[in-house]
């Protein structure tokens, strides 16, 4: 049941909104971290490159510094002050031993290890120019404002074009910092260096990491949309495909989904459920005599009543215009008669006058429905003697068996549960496994052609013949055609059999012709469904003729039920038929089918006799008068009489007396092997021994 929509439909609800969500927002976070650390790994990198070589100059000034001390050598201390550094000689404590120009050193400061790998680099901050700050970890960052110092500005719109514009790519930012090295006494010698930027350079980067956040929150929002608008798309989606139109309730979609969730469930596996099926009888005269609307309006009173009736636990749907579908929780067959019993009973009670009457205040214009239900019972999964963790999720399967069960019921107009029971799973999987075998068995030949004597009435002469078809499986033996034949009439093999059974009828009368032996016509039975194909006649032809057997050896059986499809078309196959010289025959007239009003439009050669008429309890002369008078009427029409199922004398003398033309029955013969009929045409007359 719609199975390509329900595949499209698990492949959407897999791709799972809230794990895409997070998966996405982890993502994010991640890319925003490693670019903006990118960027900020990149500023250190640079500046710290730039310290190192400061670091350099200020271990030459130390040298200098050291070898002018520890020599007393003024001229080694002037060649130092030439350049006039701002320097500061501490001793361990921290005390300022010497000191030369501007001390602004101030007192925090930091260890640049990091980035100048075994050297401990220590750097303090300027107290008058803080242009370079200290980062937890001992890195340097240059201060935001240096770049408005070095434009002595410091306005807030420093970043407006015109006053980038203003900016040459020669302009630098000086950025004081200090840097510390060890005397050879232990002492700390430490230096004003300083840092120079280009702005350009600078600004650059500004420019880069802001550009590069602004398209991260770009995208983010954008994939946020999108995100909200795929969550939109899955709400309707879930509506349009789980949710039923009539009752608002669940449609057979969401029944299967929820469904399998519910059997697939561990703490549900030692559980037993059932699968109902229930259809409410004449839902559609009740449409018809009221209208659709009002039949919607029924629908819902009832399912809504369903979903009273039923725990949080168990499901239903509507699944067809007249059926619902429920799957509860069950102990045993009983309890679940009892509570579908329940169910009925509170249905029946249901006050279903439709909406218009209710609004219309009718109190006298109820409408009885009854309901007929099919049941199968879950049990929970067994394995060699252990319970599966989880139950087998065959929903389609239970709901299967569930219609199966259902259909054993009367069409009748009462009240019916049915469950689905061993015999019918037996059933089941017989037709199962007659579809596996049945191209095979054709293939190899398993079918046989059994003949049926008929016989005149007066002298017990053969004057024909019916095929009937038997099949001698080397799997199953011997097969009456009862258990095949309405399994192929459903699954549309039955035309592969009727083509099977003209060949070899045509085969063999054109044998026993050949072997100059008197054949007598014989007819074939031509199920139904052949007669949707249109050139059903110019087949049958085409087929005899290949063989090369005269037209009138072959009579075509056509069951009564077959005039009720389309009937113009049967009848122009019956003419053409005929015209190619093929006698054409009613089966089972009187079966059951009323098809008087056939015989009034359809120039039929020969009317079948159902065996009923002989049969069942009614009074011997109403049986009588009403055989004597089918055969009246069939001789009015110019048709041949074949009397089915004749087993006594008595039968034969009285359709001899009424005028029958032929007597087909267990009496004269049972269908029989081709040889054995042959014996049969080779004595020609054959009156049983009283
Ligand atoms: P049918 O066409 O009405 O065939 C007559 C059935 O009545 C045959 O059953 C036959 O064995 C049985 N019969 C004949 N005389 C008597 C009698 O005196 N007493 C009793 N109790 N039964 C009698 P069979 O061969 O089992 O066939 C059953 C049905 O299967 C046939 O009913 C026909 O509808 C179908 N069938 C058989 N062979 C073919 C075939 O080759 N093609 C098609 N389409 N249907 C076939
Ligand atoms: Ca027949
Ligand atoms: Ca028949």
């Amino acid at each position: 049941m719609a199975s390509s929509k329900e595949k499209s439909f698990r492949r959407i609800k897999r791709s799972y909104t809230w794990v895409s969500i997070v998966f996405f927002v982890i993502a994010f976070i991640i890319l925003a971290v490693v670019i903006n650390a990118a960027l900020l790994f990149f500023t250190f990198y640079s500046i710290n490159s730039k310290v190192d070589n400061q670091y350099e100059r200020v271990k030459t000034m130390a040298g200098l510094y050291d070898e002018g001390k520890s020599s007393d050598n003024q001229g080694l201390i002037d060649v130092l002050h030439a350049d006039s550094p701002d320097y500061v000689v501490l001793s361990e404590s921290g005390d300022v031993i010497d000191s030369f120009g501007d001390n602004t050193l101030s007192n925090v400061g930091g260890s640049l290890g990091f980035f100048f790998g075994s050297r401990d680099v220590r750097v303090y901050e300027d107290t008058k120019n803080k242009t370079m700050r200290f980062f937890s970890g001992g890195m340097l960052i240059p201060d935001i404002v240096l770049l408005q110092m070095a434009l002595g500005t410091d306005d807030p719109d420093f970043y407006e074009e015109e006053n980038l514009e203003k900016i040459d790519a020669t302009d630098v930012a000086n950025m004081p910092i200090w840097i510390e090295t060890k005397l050879n006494g232990g002492d700390r010698f430490i230096a004003k260096g300083n840092i120079q930027i280009r702005l350009v350079d600078a600004i650059i980067l500004q420019i880069v990491a802001f550009a590069l956040n602004l398209f991260l929150l770009f995208f983010l929002i954008f994939r946020l949309v999108r995100i909200i608008r795929e969550i939109i798309r899955k709400r309707r989606m879930n509506e349009l495909f789980l949710v039923d139109e009539v009752t608002k309730g669940n449609n057979w979609m969401a029944f299967l989904l929820k469904g399998e969730r519910i059997l697939k469930k561990s703490k549900n596996a030692g559980k037993r459920y059932a699968m109902v099926h229930l259809v409410i009888v004449k839902y559609r005269n009740y449409c018809m005599c009221h209208s659709l609307d009002e039949g919607r309006f029924l629908l819902r009173r009832i399912s809504d009543l369903i979903e009273q009736s039923i725990t949080k636990e168990e499901l239903s749907a509507h699944v067809s215009s007249s059926s619902f579908v429920l799957l509860l929780e069950a102990t045993d067959a009983e309890s679940v008669k009892m509570r579908l019993e329940a169910l009925v009973e509170k249905l029946k009670t249901l006050d279903i006058r439709g909406n218009a009457q209710l609004q219309a205040g009718h109190k006298d214009t109820f409408h009885t429905f009854c309901f007929q239900l099919g049941v199968c019972l879950i049990n929970p999964s067994v394995v060699d003697g252990k319970k599966k963790k989880r139950m087998d999720a065959a929903i389609e399967q239970y709901y299967n068996n569930a219609v199966t069960a259902k259909s054993t019921l009367e069409v009748t107009d009462d009240d019916g549960i049915a469950f689905f029971d061993d015999k019918l799973m037996e059933d089941e999987r017989w037709i199962q496994t007659v579809g596996d075998h049945q191209q095979k068995a054709l293939d190899n030949q398993e079918f046989v052609v059994y003949y049926q004597p008929k016989y005149s009435p007066d002298r017990g002469e053969l004057i024909g013949a019916e095929a009937l078809v038997r099949w001698q499986s080397p799997d199953f033996g011997f097969v009456p055609p009862g258990r095949f034949i309405p399994i192929f009439e459903k699954n549309g093999f039955i035309t592969n059999i009727d083509h099977y059974m003209i060949c070899h009828v045509a085969e063999d009368q054109k044998k026993w012709l050949e072997a100059g032996m008197n054949p007598v016509p014989v007819s074939v039975n031509v199920s139904r469904a052949h007669f949707a194909e249109s050139d059903l006649a110019e087949q049958i032809q085409n087929m005899v003729d290949e063989i090369g057997t005269p037209h009138e050896l072959i009579e075509i059986e056509l069951t009564e039920s077959a005039f009720f499809d389309d009937k113009n078309a049967i009848i122009r196959i019956i003419e053409q038929l005929k015209s190619f010289g093929f006698s054409v025959s009613m089966d089972d007239f009187g079966s059951g089918y009323s098809s008087l009003n056939s015989l009034k439009d359809m120039n039929l050669d020969v009317l079948k006799l159902d065996a009923e008429f002989f049969r069942g309890d009614a009074d011997p002369d109403r049986k009588e008068a009403v055989v004597s008078e089918a055969i009246r009427l069939a001789k009015r029409l110019h048709m041949r009489t074949v009397a089915e199922g004749v087993e006594v004398r008595e039968e034969v003398e009285f359709l001899k007396q009424q005028g029958c033309d032929m007597i087909q029955g267990y009496y004269f013969a049972k269908p029989m092997p081709g040889e054995e009929y042959e014996e049969r045409m080779k004595e020609k007359y054959h009156m049983p021994e009283e």
